[in-house]
């Protein structure tokens, strides 16, 4: 496990666990730290000792600062949610970093310095369900881009418990069109965004994206191919020809992304609500959440109090009219609670929460997540299932011949 993996587990889930101390969730807290502990133990690596070490220090010096205070008591939902946000996109930005340098020194067939971060693997979501596909249906584990499999699997299960809390909380595309979009604002401030006639159309490219993902994984692949494939040289260097997509990208691929930057200035998320095939995917299990944003019309100015109140709607990122139903069902919504944060003080109309009614707090969402973002993937690295087991010295010369290969 690289350094800044390890940095980014340690903070994320010593952090959760002093927010849930502080929140009086005892139990959740030590919990968390206890695990913690444990996987660190077993692990017993230099990256991890040191990520425990940085945090434990951090900790420290916060609980003897008003500042530090404010971070743990006093954080309400909506900057908890940036503060998650930004700090796992800073962390992707690194990681990013550190991959490609590693890339040009395989490049130059010389032995990188740093080690490659299993991390990038997460965007690897073809390697990763056909890597879930071989272990389910040969028990052999893919030994290249594990980490791929393991991503992809906790990713659709944050869908099926915490909604698409991934796109709110924690994707950085969704943060990047956050942006672009009030870049656009400023730069367009007449526009109207996109009519409701073609935005509901528009919203099913991203399933048909999803479902040739699906095909790709589950039928282009003959059973008796799949093996072979875990395998072969263009599956050990899937993660390359990705980067080499946005590296050295072709006229198309800049055609497209400017089109895409273009879109996401005038339409929040667009990327998010009209092509991302994780998205789609997410918000298929998040229907069978049992988290839902629940409205109480007795506590709602609207009908308590006969207002015009809509704040709730327009905070929402994904267009829902929340101020209007009861129970948020939408396969759109993602947990980001921009809605409860915009609903008045006075009303509190607003809460996620399970289907017995009982309300789920930011700082238990936040927790969650985390655990199963940070936690899980700590407990897989300790089954053998994070690390790729790619000998370095193949990579250096796939790299020479990376043009010549094809998935056939
Ligand atoms: S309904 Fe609320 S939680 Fe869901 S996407 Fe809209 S603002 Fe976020
Ligand atoms: S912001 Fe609160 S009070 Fe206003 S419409 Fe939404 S739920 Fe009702």
């Amino acid at each position: 496990m690289t350094i800044i993996e390890a940095l980014t587990i340690g903070l994320g889930l010593s952090y959760a666990a002093a927010l849930l101390y502080a929140s009086q969730q005892r139990y959740g807290a030590l919990a968390l730290l206890g695990t913690l502990v444990l996987a660190v133990l077993i692990a017993n690596q230099a990256s991890l000792w040191l990520a425990v070490a940085l945090s434990v220090a951090i900790a420290a010096a916060l609980h003897r600062s008003r500042w530090g205070q404010q971070w743990l008591t006093e954080i309400d939902a909506e900057r908890l949610r940036l503060l998650c946000q930004h700090t796992l996109a800073l962390s992707m930005l690194i990681a990013a970093i550190q991959y490609g340098g590693h890339l040009w020194f395989l490049e130059q067939g010389q032995t990188p310095p740093l080690p490659r971060p299993d991390v990038v693997d997460a965007f690897l979501p073809v390697a990763g369900g056909l890597g879930l596909r071989g272990a389910m249906e040969t028990g052999q584990l893919d030994q290249h881009h594990p980490a791929a499999m393991v991503m992809l699997a906790l990713v659709l299960l944050t869908g099926l418990l915490l909604k698409r809390a991934f796109c709110g909380w924690v994707c950085p595309l969704g943060l990047a069109g956050d942006y672009l979009h009030r870049l656009g604002n400023r730069l367009f401030p007449a526009h109207r965004g996109v009519p409701l006639w073609l935005d509901w159309p528009l919203r099913m490219i991203k399933y048909l994206l999803a479902s040739a993902l699906v095909y790709l994984v589950v039928v282009a692949l003959p059973a008796a191919a799949l093996p072979g494939y875990l395998k072969s040289s263009y599956h050990i260097m899937a993660d390359v020809k990705m980067a080499q997509f946005f590296v050295a990208p072709g006229p198309l691929t800049v055609a497209a992304m400017s089109i895409l930057i273009l879109a996401s200035m005038w339409r929040r998320q667009a990327f998010c609500r009209y092509l991302c095939p994780y998205g789609a995917l997410m918000g298929l299990l998040s229907l069978l959440s049992p988290m839902k944003i629940q409205r109480q019309p007795n506590r709602c100015l609207n009908h308590s109090k006969g207002l015009a109140c809509d704040k709730c709607s327009r905070a929402c990122p994904a267009g829902i009219a929340v101020h209007q139903q009861r129970r948020i069902h939408s396969d759109e919504c993602q947990a980001c609670l921009r809605c409860v944060s915009a609903c008045p003080k006075r009303a509190q109309a607003l809460a996620l929460t399970l289907a017995n009614q009982r309300p789920v707090e930011a700082t238990s969402l936040f927790a969650l997540l985390v655990v199963t973002l940070l936690l899980l993937p700590l407990v897989a690295q300790l089954f053998g299932l994070w690390h790729s087991n790619t000998d370095p010295m193949i990579r250096m010369q796939l790299m020479q011949m990376l043009d010549r290969l094809g998935m056939s």
